[in-house]
């Protein structure tokens, strides 16, 4: 028969086994299986020390709670973010996050276990992160889904990534000004191709580049991947447009551009006007 009894360390004020109202931790002390055993428990709450116990007098041994190394932990949880139906950025995200990131600063650091992730290694791992404000705020969330993955299998007890701070300030941008962008416009016919003439083919990929930013609304990134074919006639046969396929939503969407009339640029003849490579 085993029994929790506080084990009072040096620093504590108590000296009476009785008093629990200390952070001090709980030691099985009793008889398991015919053996004398005195071992701590690890922790400071009596219910774990008691469910502990029981644990062990049904196994009829000291069950040694091994620490999960954080390498396993990550490559578990990546595991499973691989098998969740989530998109190919999302999963690289994670990957650079947990698999690069995490697992880099606990190898620099001498943090072999999970465990040794508190909430000041946390801290000072975000410190590393070269993120912009919005960014760091989005890998904090990625971090404490992390650690609640490893709290529901019960390789960690709390969850050290939860006290980071993520009020932060993003700062909104004004767009352009109707002067400024034609400043830009102005500017890609002055931009000069390798002998530093103007007027030529680069200038005008830039010119239907920055046509196509302004008036379809595509980020950056989507807009220099666009395909020739994607330039179709609308619906009503009247003018072009885009489509586009939304990755989130997982749809076509056609975003109509202007072609000169209405006092708008013509940013389908830009584009229509571009050499087919
Ligand atoms: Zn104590």
């Amino acid at each position: 028969m085993l029994k929790a009894e506080k084990r009072h360390g040096l620093g504590c004020r108590a000296y009476d086994r009785a008093h629990t109202k200390c952070t001090c931790p709980y030691q099985a002390i009793g008889m398991l299986n015919g053996a004398f055993v005195r071992r701590s428990l690890k922790t400071s709450s009596y219910e774990r020390a008691v469910a502990l116990i029981r644990d062990w007098e049904t196994a009829g041994a000291v069950k040694e709670e091994k620490p999960i190394p954080i390498e396993e932990a990550v490559a578990a949880y990546m595991r499973d973010v691989g098998a969740r139906n989530v998109q190919r950025d999302t999963k690289q995200k994670f990957h650079t996050l947990i698999e690069e990131r995490l697992l880099n600063f606990a190898r620099k650091r001498g943090y072999p276990r999970l465990k040794d992730l508190n909430l000041h290694a946390v801290t000072e791992f975000r410190i590393t992160w070269p993120d912009a404000p919005a960014t760091a705020q989005k890998n904090i969330e990625r971090l404490r889904n992390f650690f609640r993955f490893a709290m529901d299998r019960e390789w960690c007890t709390s969850n050290p990534a939860s006290k980071l701070n993520v009020r932060v300030v993003v700062q909104q941008k004004d767009p352009f000004s109707a002067e400024e962008f034609d400043r830009i416009l102005e500017a890609t016919h002055l931009y000069g191709d390798g002998h530093w003439r103007t007027g030529q083919a680069n200038a005008g990929e830039l010119r239907a580049l920055v046509l196509v930013l302004r008036f379809s609304g595509l980020r950056i990134s989507d807009a220099v991947k666009l395909e020739r074919t994607q330039l179709i006639r609308g619906a009503g046969g009247d003018g072009f447009g885009l489509l586009v396929e939304q990755q989130k939503v997982r749809r076509s969407v056609y975003i109509p551009l202007p072609d000169g009339r209405d006092g708008l640029p013509d940013v389908v003849g830009a584009l229509l006007g571009l050499p087919s490579t």
